[in-house]
């Protein structure tokens, strides 16, 4: 975590202490660096402080939740509508499966939202390196809940590494792909919304195959 923002703090305070260095002639491609690095290293840091004050904001118990009445599969079909260019751009296609009839959910929309938002982001994210990504995305139900599914074809998840992943700060150990960026917050984020949502999350996985997470959630009866 000291890491996570000790980074582009340490990042930015080089560079500004390269805009005062007298001795250190500035081309302008320089300075263009310079301001991207700030601007890189800012935006970063303001996604990981967002992200903590959400995650204190569950540690206290304290949630504030607007809850609605809103449509699981309407949600899920937006969302995932938003991801079909990116899936698209690597050569893989999104299949999704809305087959849930009892699909209103009481939820905040914002958070829930972003649930679904970071369990796509997180399937594609984790994608194999050079290869098309490939996702599921299903809506179905059992007598009392709803079900929400999106199963990927990336990296998968090793056995060991499988129950750690909803820990705060907790990323698998890639070695060499420092090309996918992220903290290590967003499943503890899921997690938390879901159950607080008195929902539940599973993750099944093959490393080497791909990954899938299934959300389930109590339907409203009228
Ligand atoms: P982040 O993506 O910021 O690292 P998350 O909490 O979203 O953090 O995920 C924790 C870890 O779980 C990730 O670092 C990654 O190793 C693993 N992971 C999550 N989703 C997937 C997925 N769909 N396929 C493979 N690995 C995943």
């Amino acid at each position: 975590m000291t890491h996570e923002l000790k980074t582009p703090i340490s990042s930015i305070s080089l560079a500004s202490q390269m805009l005062n260095d007298e001795s250190l002639a500035k081309s302008p491609a320089m300075m263009k660096h310079i301001g991207t690095a700030i601007q890189e290293e800012s935006k970063r840091l303001k996604f990981l402080v967002d992200r903590v004050l959400q995650m204190s904001m569950f540690d206290k118990h304290d949630a504030i939740f607007k809850k609605k009445d809103l449509d699981l599969n309407e949600l899920v079909e937006n969302v995932a509508n938003t991801f079909t260019l990116r899936v698209e751009h690597t050569g893989g296609k999104i299949m999704t499966e809305i087959g849930a009839v009892e699909s209103a959910i009481s939820v905040d929309e914002t958070h829930f939202t972003n649930v679904i938002f970071n369990l796509i982001d997180n399937a594609i994210k984790y994608k194999k390196p050079d290869k098309a990504v490939n996702l599921w995305i299903k809506t179905w139900n059992d007598d009392d809940n709803v079900f929400f599914s999106v199963k990927d074809d990336g990296i998968g998840i090793k056995k060991e590494n499988l129950k750690k992943i909803f820990e705060k700060f907790y990323r698998v150990h890639t070695g060499n792909r420092h090309d996918v960026k992220g903290f290590g917050l967003g499943l503890a984020y899921v997690k938390n919304v879901v159950n607080l949502h008195k929902g539940d999350i599973k993750v099944e996985s093959d490393y080497g195959k791909g990954t899938k997470f299934t959300i389930s959630l109590p339907f409203l009866k009228d």
